[in-house]
């Protein structure tokens, strides 16, 4: 196992700068997600941590080791693809135990350690089969076999579960985070899925255009997102956003939203300020129009079973409330809503900026 820092790195592309000066910490044993939207760098900062791209600018240290110049095979890290090539001809345990065969490893170890993989990812079964005769999610254990019996200090992931349809992608992702418990090991992992992200991670990166947004426990950065872009990013269906602007002039500040209107305290900005309400759509609770904050029309509904979510319109903004399951609710009608204070999120609508 090893710890990870990232001080001031960069990446150039020519003239390029794909990666503006990361800052990161990744703990000895943790599992860091990095998530962001396409083309934000988080595949180039993995790869320049597997050593598949080489560094522009700062340092990069594995276990407290600058590591820049090293060749890949010289990091002892361990790098799972979404495009997993096994070889066809081989036999299941073949081509897990192959990386072992070529370092020299005497056949019953590698025999053993191919049969511990294999309980672990559970594909025991398939071992005398080949490739060809695998689902995807099964060849997807394979690979991560595979750099499980390298028993690496650092496991990188790249988008390992983009090719896998939506139930094996659950699946594998509950597979995945079994494996960390058990083994421990420092695990990078790149997504553009945030729910993925959200779920195996310990500490959450969120980057944009080679910069970190923000980083945390996953639940933090979802209670607490430092910016409009975060609380959007994370989090499905995503954050309500309410365009208004801050009216000071009856002495108690308070924020104008169409007809409605919304007391804040401690305000700031300027009248006339224009300020972005985030409220998540799970706190939008369902009240009498008295109890309202606003009041919107239901447009569409979508009963999931398990709850329903009622996409209404308050004026032109789209408005995503997830209800609890109720066959009454009917597209036309009108929804009245309140929210817990501390669940509502305020953002500077120009820089996106938090406020609070
Ligand atoms: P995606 O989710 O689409 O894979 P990403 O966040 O992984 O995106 P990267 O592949 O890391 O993004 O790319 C970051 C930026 O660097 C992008 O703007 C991309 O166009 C650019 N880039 C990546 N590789 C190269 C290259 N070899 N030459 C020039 N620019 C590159």
């Amino acid at each position: 196992m090893a710890s990870i820092e990232l001080e001031k790195l960069i990446k150039n592309y020519g003239a390029f700068r794909a990666i503006k000066g990361i800052d990161l910490s990744i703990e000895d044993g943790s599992f860091v997600t990095f998530v962001g939207p396409s083309g934000c760098g988080k595949s180039t900062l993995l790869r320049m941590v597997a050593g598949l791209e080489e560094i522009s600018g700062g340092k990069l240290k594995i276990d407290g080791r600058v590591v820049n110049d090293l060749e890949p095979r010289e990091r002892d890290i361990a790098m799972v693809f979404q495009d997993y090539a096994l070889y066809p001809h081989m036999s299941i345990a073949e081509n897990i135990g192959f990386g072992l065969k070529m370092r020299g490893v005497a056949k019953a170890e590698i025999s053993r350690q191919v049969q511990e993989a294999a309980d672990i990812l559970q594909i025991t079964p398939l071992l005398e089969r080949k490739p060809g005769q695998l689902s995807g999610g099964q060849r997807q254990r394979v690979a991560m076999g595979r750099a499980i019996v390298r028993r690496p200090q650092v496991y990188l992931f790249d988008e390992p579960l983009s090719n896998l349809d939506a139930k094996l992608r659950v699946d594998m992702r509950t597979q995945i985070k079994r494996l960390h418990t058990l083994l421990k090991t420092t695990t990078i992992y790149v997504t553009h899925d945030q729910v993925e992200a959200m779920t195996l991670a310990d500490h959450i990166v969120i980057l944009k255009d080679g910069v970190i947004m923000q980083q945390g426990k996953p639940v933090s950065v979802y209670e607490r997102p430092i910016s409009r872009f975060v609380g959007e990013f994370i989090g499905s269906p995503k954050m309500n956003i309410i365009e208004s602007h801050l009216v000071t002039d009856a002495g108690r500040p308070e924020l104008r939203f169409g007809e409605f209107i919304l007391p804040v305290t401690g305000a700031t900005a300027l009248n006339g300020a224009k300020i972005d309400i985030g409220i998540r759509p799970e706190h939008l609770i369902p009240c009498t129009q008295e109890d309202a904050l606003f009041s919107a029309r239901t447009d569409v509904l979508e009963p999931l079973g398990s709850d329903t979510h009622a996409i209404c319109l308050l004026g032109d903004t789209e408005i995503t409330a997830r209800l609890a399951p109720d066959p009454s609710y009917q597209p036309g009608q009108i929804l009245h809503f309140t929210a817990d204070a501390d669940k509502i999120h305020f953002f500077d609508t120009k820089s996106g900026d938090r406020l609070d």
